[in-house]
């Protein structure tokens, strides 16, 4: 952001929450849109997270439980694993269940 008067690049003014130009004293609007910016930014984190595939799970949530030995790694066959819900694509589909096994460390999803 640039002064229009002087072209020198503007400094934030912390206390009056404006961006003033240091050479020619120039002020530029309030930046009290601050808040909506942040609130924007935290609805598309969610939306990624609603988006998210099997491919792209790399760790366990922590909202993930240890099951044991009601499934078994398609992998190697190891029947403790770690098994989590997550909401893909449309909010009006059924959760998708995901596991991931202790052993092998091999990820799939329950169709
Ligand atoms: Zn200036
Ligand atoms: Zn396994």
């Amino acid at each position: 952001m640039f002064c229009p008067r002087c072209g020198t690049l503007l400094v934030l003014d912390k206390v009056k929450k404006v961006y003033r130009c240091p050479k020619c004293g120039y002020e530029a609007a309030n930046i009290s849109n601050k808040v909506v910016m942040s609130k924007s930014f935290q609805h598309n984190n969610k939306e990624k997270t609603i988006v998210l595939d099997s491919s792209s799970i790399a760790s366990v949530p922590p909202t993930a439980t240890l099951v044991k030995g009601h499934v078994r790694c398609p992998r190697c066959g190891h029947e403790e694993v770690y098994a989590w819900q997550l909401q893909t694509r449309a909010a009006d589909e059924p959760p998708t269940t995901f596991y991931k096994c202790t052993k092998c460390g091999h990820t799939w999803r329950e169709y």
